[in-house]
């Protein structure tokens, strides 16, 4: 047998490799403003609709946890609250790549 191909060296790889193409995706479209800025009016967490995550484009399944975001409509575009939904990972890396707040630096009054 031989261990260099084993599955359990492998697979950290190619993890790897899969959460930087999503850390990736998340600073490109955050580029093209596809992605919501600011704070969340409301936050779901539930199973699976089955449709289509933000970030990575594939549905959310059934069987693992779908995170829903809704944004302050905005007036001049569209009446309804805008969604955004994200398997729990891609939530995840969205939030840990979100940029520096800008709020959290204007509470600094001390400098
Ligand atoms: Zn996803």
């Amino acid at each position: 047998m031989d261990s260099r191909f084993s599955p359990k060296k492998s697979f950290p790889q190619e993890l790897m490799g899969y959460l930087h193409s999503l850390r990736t995706r998340v600073h490109r479209y955050r580029r093209y403003g596809l992605l919501p800025e600011g704070r969340a009016i409301r936050l779901h967490a539930h199973r699976g609709s089955g449709l289509r995550c933000v970030i990575c484009g594939e549905p959310v399944l059934s069987t693992e946890p779908e995170i829903v975001l809704e944004y302050e409509p905005d007036a001049e575009l569209v009446p309804e609250s805008p969604t955004f939904r994200f398997h729990h990972l891609c939530h995840v890396i969205w939030l840990t790549e979100a940029p520096p707040q800008r709020d959290r630096a204007r509470r600094k009054v001390s400098d």
